[in-house]
């Protein structure tokens, strides 16, 4: 029902006949709830009620408040007005005649809208649809009669408070969401999909699993690392320190905090300060701000230049997983997704031109063999290069440079064969990029990394090395951060794994469970073993029965659980029972620690069934 017009333009040309039937059935099913609101509630004012991506929504203001329990009763009617055969009648009006129209039904927010429509749009007539005794302003498209709605495959899912137009100014609308698809089937599995999805959200998992902590006390949007938690990001960063390693990076350290001074040189003061946590002033330096740090390459960039370089040095690969604050609007905090304190999985290559091809190609390999490593499937890539028309305005002035950077990138994606899409006009500022979005297995796509040039910065920090022919040049720069920041890809990885870690980063890698207290003894000698291998192994010495140690273990998602009963401590064996795995093993202790060791040390992940 969105009534400005062009927010439909082109959007229909995109879709398929299959997507546009959807709309016109969700489109219509929102007016349809619309019509049984009216009925149910006379006196309410509408607000806008478009289709979205598994069904529909509405904003209407009530004059008694409503709940979820309200909601079958108007489930309820819309089957009714759906067997009355209601037709979805188009017409055009002068916008006048429109504005009288909704002053004499009282609905303040569509007078609102025609008036806008009338003074801004220019508009001079209105689109409206009417099915019964309802009519709204719209451009359609709808089904033909209401009949043509499928009444069991839709479902009114919840109440909440949404701001007219979204603007925190205005009043505080009730948007009633509904699933709706073109079969009952459909609906049902989509039902079926999104409780799964709830049962893995990051937030609830990471309660559930100790693996995280946000209080007021410390602050919104600072969370704190459980010692679970903090499992997960001591291995993401030796993951992240051999495979940097084995690419030739250097690690470097640096504070999180650093001077006004840095941050005007790199431009974050002139462009980013609003995302910045506000300044501090120390007795004994009056004339200099300290600010956290909001990103770590000014700092990386005082590496580079801490020593005079020469080409022989290039390229340098300085890799930090560096804290970094910023400033995220309270209202936009969200579990681990949108934090105000993270780290990130940072680095920056510093490149001679000639470089760059070769670097950018071994950085996206890392993508790929962290993805692989990961079982990460759902992704792709998309290449942002300039436009003629942005140059020197929406991007730094140099043709040339941006030419043959664009080209490099491109060779490198082709060279690995690697799928993408070219984004032209959608580069940085500061030079062209890949950003790597992610579906989830709950279908919520996000971008996780970037691998970014620069031909900026250098010039700002006026960074310099000596070539071959003995002049100075300036290096080039890529920013990049595979595995993003901890926030983010812990929650993406809690919600990738079901909170089922695999072994090498659990938390908990190994709980053993003596059958009784004869064996004891036997489960203490394994855990000694195992924990000088630097395992992360418990004994299960509680009182509970056997069954529910087991159920335990699985409710705590322990990729490993030992056996050991009377026999295996007889036979020096153990009998392994894996997460979700039916088929149990036994081994000798010897071939299990070996097994283990292996498993651990490759980072292979034993997938649940
Ligand atoms: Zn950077």
């Amino acid at each position: 029902m969105s009534p400005l017009a062009e927010q439909h333009e082109g959007k229909f040309d995109k879709m398929s006949e299959s997507e546009l039937e959807l709309y016109r059935l969700r489109h219509s099913m929102a007016h349809v709830m619309a019509t049984a609101v009216m009925e149910l509630y006379p006196g309410t004012k509408l607000g806008f009620g478009p289709p979205v991506d598994n069904g529909f929504y509405y904003d209407f203001q009530f004059e008694e408040p409503i709940s979820v329990e309200d909601l079958p009763a108007i489930e309820k009617k819309m089957r009714s007005i759906i067997n009355q055969k209601q037709a979805f009648e188009h017409s055009e009006l002068s916008i006048e005649d429109a504005r009288k129209m909704m002053v004499e039904m009282d609905q303040d927010y569509k007078i609102e809208l025609i008036d806008e429509l009338r003074d801004l749009r220019k508009l001079d007539t209105v689109s409206l649809y009417r099915n019964g005794k309802f009519v709204d302003i719209c451009e359609g498209p709808h089904v033909e009669m209401t009949s043509n709605l499928p009444a069991t495959a839709f479902k009114l899912d919840s109440v909440a408070g949404a701001y007219w137009r979204g603007d925190e100014k205005n009043t505080m609308l009730t948007r009633i969401y509904a699933f709706a698809f073109k079969t009952k089937q459909e609906l049902k599995q989509y039902i079926v999909q999104r409780e799964e999805a709830l049962k893995r959200d990051h937030r609830k998992l990471g309660q559930e699993l100790d693996i995280f902590h946000i209080c007021d006390e410390v602050g919104k949007g600072l969370p704190l690392w459980l010692p679970n938690g903090t499992v997960l990001r001591d291995e993401l960063e030796k993951l992240a320190r051999d495979y940097e390693f084995k690419y030739g990076y250097q690690r470097i350290s640096t504070p999180d905090i650093g001077k006004d001074v840095l941050y005007k040189t790199s431009g974050h003061l002139a462009h980013y300060e609003d995302s910045m946590f506000p300044a501090m002033r120390l007795p004994d330096d009056e004339d200099s701000a300290f600010y956290l740090k909001p990103m770590n390459c000014p700092h990386h960039n005082m590496v580079y230049k801490a020593r005079p370089r020469s080409y022989k040095d290039l390229p340098l690969r300085f890799a930090e997983h560096g804290h970094v604050y910023r400033y995220e609007r309270s209202g936009e905090l969200a579990g681990l997704l949108r934090v105000r304190g993270m780290t990130m999985n940072d680095a920056h290559i510093y490149c001679t031109e000639e470089q760059l091809k070769d670097e950018f190609k071994a950085v996206m390999q890392l993508h790929l063999d962290y993805y692989e490593l990961l079982g990460m499937t759902e992704y792709y890539m998309r290449l942002s290069i300039s436009d003629k028309a942005g140059m020197g305005s929406k991007y730094h002035d140099n043709p040339e440079v941006w030419a043959k950077a664009e080209k490099a990138c491109i060779e490198a994606m082709d060279e690995l064969g690697l799928p993408y899409e070219i984004a032209p006009g959608e580069a940085a500022f500061y030079g062209p990029k890949v950003d790597v979005q992610i579906r989830n297995v709950i279908g919520r796509e996000e971008t996780a990394s970037t691998n970014q040039v620069d031909f900026v910065l250098p010039e700002r920090f006026d960074m310099t090395y000596v070539g071959a022919d003995g002049n100075l040049h300036r290096p080039v720069i890529l920013h990049r951060a595979p595995l993003g920041t901890h926030e983010r890809f812990i929650a993406f990885l809690i919600e990738h794994y079901g909170g089922a870690f695999p072994t090498w980063m659990a938390p908990v890698q190994v709980r053993l469970i003596p059958v009784s207290a004869d064996q004891m003894e036997y489960a203490e000698k394994i855990r000694k073993e195992l924990f000088d291998r630097f395992v992360r192994v418990e004994i299960d010495d509680s009182t509970e029965s056997f069954n529910k140690k087991i159920r335990n273990g699985a409710v705590a998602k322990i990729p490993i659980l030992l056996v050991l009963g009377g026999r295996e401590a007889e036979e020096g064996k153990v009998t392994i029972r894996r997460y979700k795995i039916k088929q149990q093993q036994q081994m000798l202790v010897d071939e299990f620690v070996t097994m283990l060791m292996e498993e651990i040390r490759t980072r292979k992940h034993v997938k649940p069934e």
